[in-house]
């Protein structure tokens, strides 16, 4: 009885049960193919870790002594189509039974799930892919009938399940959440450790990708590959964050400037979401090195780290499945602007802009707080559309998969979702990126002017967003604030600003 196992390129999980045992009667099947470097603009460097990553899966499953069959782009087999390769090999191997892990990607579970209805004489299943501490639909039982989904009482649950940083029933040192105690700017001469980068060859898979015409976006690092494709090079990785950023990762987890590029930040996304690291794995790893670091390494770095993996991501799957398809089509404050062309190119005179997107495009990597608080926020204020800026984000950056790039980008960042991921939007003037970046200094526009030909624009567009959105978001009590100021300011101040804004927005290709 022969059966055929799907791995797709996100499901690089060598610890899977799956690869306990060496079954003749299996064969694998992976396939680089046209369906997913072409559903949306990727970075090169995206394209050349998957491709690399998934070769590298499948000669570490073979040398086990499974038997795979895998398809390189250009394999004159391959039909560039899921459902159409894997029907092909049924066909040609006398397959019996399909077996595939969950998906995490909707678009793919409704390709796999519809390939499988279709297939009345073969015997189907969809097994867990071993990875996430939370099930699909865990994240919609907890907040069964909740309007808001509030990821820190999700994230004390997990804490208590898996009993991490727990004293018993309470939190290590009486304490839940330290982030108050994160969020420093960097200071000046500071100097973060060297990012550790990988020596790789990428030219064969580079210039498959070229021959094939296959369109991207960014720069390729020919020599000194930015991002980890195998298991062993994420473990390296890992132990790397565990040695030099950990003891400054909360400190510096919102600092931006333009010397540096991932300072005290882990780059484990891409690792993690393609399931070369386990998230139970990595935060051990972390907790573990904490312990016997204590004397160094104080709590707040620690809980910081472990609430982006066991609070954040996992959160961020469960709306994912919670909310999809629907999700993917909210765009609650009707936002319609096309997307300024300078986020291809990092071509603008926003200093702050400039370089997140420069940097993403040279590195297919900008931390959080710079797609949150410099792009993100700049494409919220001026009401860009979430479609657009969802293909934006899904393409550029290296860890970019939907049910994670969705739920921040349309979610947390343009608050698309109406209020279910964030309970108000994530919008600053420039005072909050002077604060926690060196943008500011030597930019173009004037930080501090709210009017004028070099005002900065995010603040006047800060208010312009928040007069033309009264209506859906004065009365949200997190945002009275805004509001308060806002109606306090003397009226003809309010016209110019909302004039200056107009006139930024009218100019906005060339701002
Ligand atoms: C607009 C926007 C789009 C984003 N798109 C993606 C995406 O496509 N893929 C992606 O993995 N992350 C995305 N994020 C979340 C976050 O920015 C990245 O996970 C992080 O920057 C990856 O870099 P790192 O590994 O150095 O993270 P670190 O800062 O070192 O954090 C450690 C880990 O925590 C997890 N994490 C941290 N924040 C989040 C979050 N908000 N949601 C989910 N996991 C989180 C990641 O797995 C990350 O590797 C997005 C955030 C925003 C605001
Ligand atoms: S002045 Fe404004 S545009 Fe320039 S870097 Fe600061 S926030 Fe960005």
């Amino acid at each position: 009885m022969k059966t055929l196992r799907l791995i797709l390129g996100d499901q690089l999980n060598i610890q899977h049960s799956w690869y306990d045992t060496v079954d003749q009667d299996v064969v694998y099947c992976m396939f680089e193919m046209r369906q997913e470097t072409d559903y949306v603009k990727h970075h090169i460097q995206k394209i050349v870790a998957f491709f690399l990553a998934m070769r590298s899966f499948s000669d570490e499953l073979k040398e086990k002594g499974h038997q795979v069959i895998y398809y390189k782009l250009d394999d004159p087999k391959n039909k560039q189509n899921l459902r159409e390769n894997i029907a092909s090999i049924i066909g040609e191997k006398g397959i019996v039974k399909f077996e595939y892990q969950e998906p995490d990607e909707y678009r793919l579970d409704q390709q796999l799930n519809e390939f499988c209805l279709g297939q009345s004489h073969l015997s189907t299943e969809m097994t867990s892919s071993e990875h996430f501490l939370s099930d699909r639909m865990e994240l919609e039982n907890f907040f069964t009938g909740k309007k808001t989904y509030l990821m820190e009482s999700f994230y004390r649950s997990m804490r208590k399940r898996y009993d991490i940083m727990m004293e018993g029933v309470k939190p290590l040192t009486g304490k839940w959440n330290y982030d108050h105690d994160n969020r420093k700017k960097l200071p000046k001469d500071h100097v973060p450790p060297t990012p550790l980068v990988f020596k790789k060859d990428v030219t064969e898979v580079y210039n498959l990708l070229k021959e094939q015409n296959v369109d991207s976006i960014g720069d390729l690092h020919q020599k000194d590959f930015l991002w980890p494709t195998t298991r062993q090079e994420s473990k390296e990785l890992l132990e790397f964050f565990c040695e030099h950023c950990l003891i400054r990762f909360g400190m510096f987890q919102d600092a931006m400037t333009p010397a540096y590029w991932s300072l005290y930040h882990s780059r484990i996304s891409f690792a993690l979401n393609v399931k070369m690291l386990s998230p139970l794995e990595v935060i051990h790893k972390v907790i573990a090195h904490w312990e016997d670091h204590k004397e160094d390494i104080s709590i707040a770095q620690v809980e910081g780290f472990v609430r982006q993996i066991l609070g954040w991501r996992e959160y961020m799957r469960g709306i994912y499945w919670a909310k999809m398809p629907e999700f993917a089509q909210m765009n609650f404050l009707n936002h319609q602007r096309p997307l300024p062309a300078y986020f291809w190119t990092g071509d603008t005179k926003m200093a702050c802009m400039k370089h997140a997107i420069q940097q993403s495009l040279h590195y297919a990597y900008a931390h959080h707080i710079q797609r949150l608080m410099i792009t993100g926020n700049f494409a919220l204020l001026a009401g860009v559309s979430p479609d657009e800026l969802d293909e934006w984000y899904l393409g550029i950056y290296i860890d970019a998969i939907q049910w994670v790039e969705i739920t921040n980008t349309r979610g947390m960042s343009q608050f698309a979702d109406g209020g279910i991921v964030g309970t108000k939007p994530y919008v600053s003037s420039a005072n909050y990126i002077d604060k926690m970046s060196h943008y500011c200094k030597g930019c173009y526009y004037n930080k501090k002017e709210k009017i004028g030909e070099r005002s900065c624009p995010f603040n006047s567009l800060y208010w312009h967003f928040y007069d033309r959105h009264a209506d859906q978001l004065e009365r949200n009590p997190r945002i009275g604030m805004a509001y308060r100021l806002w109606n306090k300011m003397d009226e003809a101040k309010k016209e110019d600003i909302l004039a200056q804004a107009e006139v930024h927005l009218q100019n906005i290709e060339s701002l």
